[in-house]
């Protein structure tokens, strides 16, 4: 987008006000710098106005200004993202959701609640947990992302395992189309008519369009949980009790994998009870009716001993189970205490391959003169390689980039994929010609231009930069825009 004058901006900034009302539109460089980046703080690149909608008639309005003026514009939810998707890599407008942030209905008898998108995760399960239900997938994130981006990146978590990823609980969406349009997709019954737009639009990262309304499915809570820990001397006595597990025909509800960096770094925060000396752990849960989950766990138990485990125990009561997960699920936040940064991976591999391709991860990371911490959903093959590094050393981010390239190509290798949950974003744009071949990439490309013809909703997302369109084959991409706008990529 060519740059704005002084003149035009404010008379946008008022144009913007009149719908979202005073106080709803950012537009100072140090209020704007607040929104240059997601989780992966990598990349970085400022909006020309951050907007607070409070209602699907307002995301509309500001989306068909935005299309008037031929300024991109990209929804964000809490920004926790870690794949830069909620970057306005091109400029233009934020529209951010917190605002539309409330429970509209629950309905108990059909297990259903129609949420706003800027909603916490964890604050859906708040709700309605006083009845007995909760709201399944449960990112790391969940204290703080969002049910939209949820949405947009079909996030996954610890109990995708057994309960699947977010478009497995979704049932409708309410959508600002990137025209302005509002419309439905999906609804409140299971077996919508027609196509599964509702499916379709959940993983787009974005792209499609805003979600303003949402209908998630809510379940009961389980009559009974039991969580094991299981302590190893070697990393692949781990990753070898992962699949014995799976292969006694058991599908716990989540199985979670922690290396020693990672473990330490727990302790040295949170004090969890993992032991520091281990190489590694596995945090396992199992739920379901209360009947038959002693025999369940003996089978685990079993098979982690089998598997070489030094030490198995289930946790005592309900406070030890929290205190395990809340070292599980605040580990990317102990990083803090171990290294000034980190870029969080995101692959998916065959569960057999885990011994193989962590090896190779500790291999390339090395080889970089880096450290690597990981902490992974190992139940799904979900890799979260957390490569350690000091932005003020010069080079050390291109050493990261070029680690992470090269553990994607691994996890694409052995037959697995370069997104779990994280989406691609910005970040993996580049290595989509990994997993697709042209033909894929220009089919998807226009199943993006049905919802998106004017390419400005979320645009320099997912797509190949030409440079690497070139390897793949003879597609046409626009340029990457951080490279042509000169913004932010810092390596
Ligand atoms: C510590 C930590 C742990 C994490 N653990 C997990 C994990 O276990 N599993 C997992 O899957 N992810 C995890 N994540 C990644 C991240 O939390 C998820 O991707 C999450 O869904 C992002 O939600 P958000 O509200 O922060 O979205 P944002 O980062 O704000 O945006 C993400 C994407 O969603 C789009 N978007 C946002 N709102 C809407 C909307 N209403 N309509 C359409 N598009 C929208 C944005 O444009 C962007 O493309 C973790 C992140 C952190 C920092």
């Amino acid at each position: 987008m060519a740059t704005l004058t002084l003149d035009r901006k404010s008379a946008l900034r008022r144009e913007l006000e009149a719908i979202v009302g005073r106080g709803g539109v950012l537009s100072e460089p140090d209020e704007l710098l607040v929104y240059e980046s997601d989780g992966l703080t990598l990349f970085r690149a400022l909006a020309d106005f951050v907007v607070f909608p409070t209602s699907a008639e307002h995301v509309a309005a500001l989306v068909r200004v935005a299309q008037r003026e031929g300024m991109p514009f990209v929804a964000r939810g809490a920004g926790t993202g870690l794949s830069g998707g909620c970057l306005p890599s091109e400029g233009g407008l934020v529209i951010s959701l917190m605002r539309m942030n409330r429970v509209l209905e629950v309905d108990y008898d059909n297990q259903l609640a129609v949420v706003e998108p800027g909603l916490v995760n964890l604050h859906l399960s708040w709700a309605v947990g006083p009845h007995g239900y909760y709201y399944a997938p449960d990112p790391s994130s969940q204290q703080a992302c969002t049910i939209g981006g949820n949405i947009a990146n079909n996030s996954g978590g610890p109990h995708t395992l057994k309960y699947g990823v977010t478009v497995n609980h979704v049932l409708g969406l309410e959508v600002v189309m990137p025209d302005g349009e509002i419309v439905w997709l999906g609804g409140k019954t299971r077996d919508a008519l027609g196509y599964d737009l509702a499916g379709v639009f959940v993983g787009s990262e974005g792209t499609f369009g805003i979600a303003t309304k949402i209908v998630v499915r809510i379940l009961r809570k389980p009559q009974a949980v039991k969580t094991v820990l299981a302590v190893f001397d070697q990393i692949e006595q781990a990753s070898a009790a992962v699949s014995a597990i799976i292969a006694r025909g058991l599908v716990p509800a989540a199985v979670e994998m922690i290396d020693q960096l990672t473990i330490q770094a727990v302790e040295d925060a949170f004090g969890c009870g993992y032991p520091r000396d281990a190489a590694a752990a596995l945090l396992i849960e199992v739920d379901g009716l209360r009947a038959g989950i002693e025999a369940q766990c003996e089978r685990i138990v079993d098979a982690c001993r089998q598997s070489g485990a030094r030490e198995v125990r289930a946790a005592a009561d309900e406070a030890e189970r929290q205190l395990l997960w809340k070292g599980r699920k605040s580990a990317f936040g102990a990083y803090g205490r171990v290294s000034p940064a980190y870029m969080v991976m995101d692959g998916v591999i065959p569960r057999t391959k885990l011994p193989y391709v962590l090896g190779r991860v500790n291999e390339i990371v090395a080889a970089q003169g880096l450290r690597v911490g990981n902490v992974f959903h190992a139940g799904d093959g979900n890799l979260h390689p957390n490569i350690l590094y000091d932005p003020r050393k010069p080079g050390e981010e291109a050493r990261v980039v070029a680690a992470g390239a090269e553990i994607m190509k691994i996890c694409a290798e052995v037959g697995g994929s370069i997104s779990g949950e994280h989406g691609i974003g910005l970040e993996k744009s580049d290595f989509m010609p990994f997993i697709f071949s042209a033909a894929d990439l220009a089919f998807m490309q226009r199943l993006k231009t049905a919802f998106n013809p004017t390419g400005l909703c979320n645009p320099g997302k997912v797509f190949p930069t030409r440079k690497s369109c070139g390897e793949a084959g003879p597609v046409a991409y626009r340029p990457h825009p951080i490279e042509e706008r000169g913004l932010a990529q810092r390596f």
